[in-house]
C-alpha cells in the first residue's frame, strides 16, 4: 500500500471514510484512483478478492506484454504528443477524413506461434536476412505452409468484408480480424510489426494504405480497404481487398474497378522470364487508360517466412526493379490507384499514408507463387468468398 499523497478528497472504495491509501497495482497499471483507494489496510484486505479482478483485466487486454512495453508500443500513435485521440494533433489534413480513438491492444493466446516483433514491436530476424537481396526459391514443403496461410488469410479477409456497412468501425473490423486470425490458430501480422498497435489496416476514402483501426464509423458512400496479414506455421499470406460501404458514387465505382483490373492484369503476365519491372508497366497502361494515376511510395513485396523480403516490385512505369521472375518464388503485388495526384503524405501516426490532394484512392492485393507455366494465386477468392463486387456476378 502507497500513500494517496494530497488525494484526502478520495472517498474510500469500501466505506466511503476519506482515503489515504492507494492500491499499489493499480497504481503501477496508471489504473483510476477512484475506486482504487482505501481508508486502511483493513478496508483493502477486506474487498481484495474482488479488487484484484480489475488489475487482471488489464493483464489480459495488453496480451502478456508488460505494462511499459505496451505503453511505449502506444507512444508510437502517441509521438511528440501528437495524440489520436479526440484532441486532433495540428496537421494540413489533405481530405475529409479525421483519425479517431483507437482501442487497446488486443491479446494473443499463449499457444499461438508468434514472429519476432510480437513481444517488443521489433522485428529482428526479417532486416538481417540475406533475402532481402535475394529472391528465394521456395521448397515443395515451404510452398505447402504458404498456401495453408494464404488460404486463411483468405477466409479472415471475407469473414471482415461480411461485417461491412454503414455504420460499424474500422476497430470492429479489426476486433473480426482479430478474432478470426486466432480462431484458425494464426497470428495476425501486423499486430506490433514495428509498433502498429492494430491486428489489420483498414484504409477509407483518401487513405493509400496502412490505416490505422480506430472509432470512426464508416459512412454511406466510404470505400474502405481492408489488408490482411496472417502467421501461420511459421509463414505470411498477404491480402487486401477494397470494398462499398452502402451506396457509392460513379467515379468511386470506377476507381474501385479499375484498381482491382489492374491486378488482374498484372498477375496475368506472371511467369518465368518475365521481368519485375514489367508489372509496373502493365498497372500503369490499364489506370492511365481511365485517367488515374498510381502510388509510387509502397511496392509489392516478397514473402514467406519474412513478411517483407525481396524483390521490390514497383507498380508504376519506367521503373528500376531488376531481375526475372523464376518458378518457385512467392511475392505480392498490390496496386494503389489514385483519382486524383499519385503523391502521398504521411499523417502524424507516421503510419496512415493519404493522397496529397485529398482524392480517393484503392488497393488490391495477392499473394502469387511463379510456378512452371504462369502463377498461382495463393490468396484467390474462394467458392465462399461474399460477392462484394458486381462485376464478378455471373
Ligand atoms: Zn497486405
Ligand atoms: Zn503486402
Amino acid at each position: 500500500m502507497e500513500k494517496a499523497a494530497s488525494e484526502s478528497s478520495l472517498a474510500c472504495a469500501r466505506c466511503g471514510e476519506p482515503a489515504l491509501l492507494q492500491c499499489p497495482k493499480c497504481a503501477q497499471l496508471k489504473l483510476p484512483r477512484e475506486g482504487a483507494a482505501f481508508c486502511t489496510q483493513d478496508c483493502f484486505r477486506a474487498v481484495w478478492s474482488s479488487h484484484k479482478s480489475i488489475h487482471t483485466k488489464l493483464d489480459k487486454l495488453t496480451s502478456g506484454l508488460t505494462t511499459q512495453q505496451s505503453l511505449e508500443g502506444w507512444k508510437y500513435c502517441l509521438k511528440k504528443g501528437r495524440a489520436r485521440t479526440s484532441q486532433l494533433p495540428r496537421f494540413d489534413w489533405t481530405g475529409p477524413l479525421r483519425p479517431y480513438p483507437i482501442s487497446k491492444t488486443r491479446e494473443v493466446p499463449d499457444e499461438i506461434e508468434k514472429p519476432d516483433w510480437a513481444l517488443d514491436g521489433i522485428p529482428k530476424i526479417e532486416p538481417e536476412s540475406d533475402l532481402q537481396k535475394r529472391v528465394e526459391i521456395k521448397t515443395s514443403e515451404q510452398i505447402e505452409r504458404m498456401r495453408e496461410t494464404c488460404r486463411i488469410a483468405r477466409e479472415v479477409l471475407d469473414a471482415a468484408a461480411r461485417v461491412i456497412k454503414p455504420g460499424i468501425t474500422t476497430d470492429e473490423i479489426d476486433r473480426v480480424v482479430h478474432e478470426e486470425t486466432i480462431a484458425r490458430g494464426g497470428y495476425p501480422s501486423p499486430l506490433n510489426y514495428h509498433f502498429f498497435p492494430k491486428s489489420c489496416c483498414t484504409s477509407v476514402n483518401e487513405v493509400i494504405l496502412h490505416g490505422i483501426p480506430d472509432a470512426r464509423k464508416l459512412e454511406d458512400g466510404d470505400i474502405v480497404n481492408i489488408d490482411v496479414t496472417v502467421y501461420y506455421k511459421g509463414v505470411h499470406g498477404d491480402l487486401n481487398e477494397t470494398y462499398f460501404v452502402g451506396n457509392v458514387d460513379e467515379a468511386s465505382k470506377q476507381l474501385v474497378r479499375c484498381t482491382y483490373e489492374c491486378l488482374e492484369k498484372a498477375i496475368a503476365i506472371v511467369k518465368p522470364g518475365v521481368r519485375f519491372r514489367e508489372v509496373g508497366e502493365i498497372i500503369n497502361r490499364h489506370a492511365a487508360m481511365s485517367g488515374l494515376s498510381v502510388g509510387k511510395s509502397y511496392c509489392g513485396h516478397g514473402i514467406g517466412e519474412l513478411f517483407h523480403c525481396a524483390p521490390d516490385i514497383p507498380h508504376y512505369s519506367r521503373n528500376k526493379a531488376v531481375g526475372i521472375m523464376k518458378a518457385g518464388q512467392t511475392f505480392t503485388i498490390e496496386p494503389m490507384i489514385n483519382a486524383g495526384v499519385w503523391h502521398d503524405r504521411l499523417w502524424p501516426d507516421e503510419w496512415t499514408a493519404v493522397t496529397a490532394d485529398g482524392k480517393r484512392s484503392a488497393q488490391f492485393e495477392h499473394t502469387l507463387l511463379v510456378t512452371e507455366t504462369g502463377c498461382e494465386v495463393l490468396t484467390a477468392r474462394l467458392l465462399s468468398s461474399p460477392d462484394a463486387f458486381p462485376w464478378l456476378k455471373p
